[in-house]
């Protein structure tokens, strides 16, 4: 079911069940990818973003502003360092640059 890699015009990052990501509910780090299997479907809430279980049905406290929980320190490091993401890399220096900084002290090879 759903994409495994694709793109949220809203929200600028990846999304797919083939990312790994934490709960978009502030300070949740509990560890869900970007699928649908975790994707907020309340159609009164239409925030389009992932939760754990635990915060999927908490629509109250679901924004709609940019995410807050960040990308997954292992999916930072496979768009670093992972081939089919060289042009990517190519295009996106800045993003490349701020990864890096995020993930300084990662080993990268
Ligand atoms: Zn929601
Ligand atoms: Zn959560």
């Amino acid at each position: 079911m759903g994409w495994s890699i694709g793109n949220s015009e809203r929200y600028k990052r990846d999304i797919g069940y083939g990312v790994p990501a934490y709960c978009d509910h502030p300070g949740c780090r509990e560890e869900i990818d970007r699928g649908l299997g975790y994707k907020c479907e309340e159609e009164e809430c239409g925030c389009e973003k992932f939760y754990c279980f635990a915060h999927r049905y908490d629509t109250d406290a679901h924004t709609h502003q940019q995410p807050t929980s960040g990308e997954h320190p292992d999916w930072m490091k496979w768009k670093l360092t992972d081939e089919s993401w060289q042009v990517w890399r190519d295009e996106n220096p800045d993003l490349v640059e701020a990864y890096r900084v995020q993930l300084k002290g990662m080993d990268l090879t």
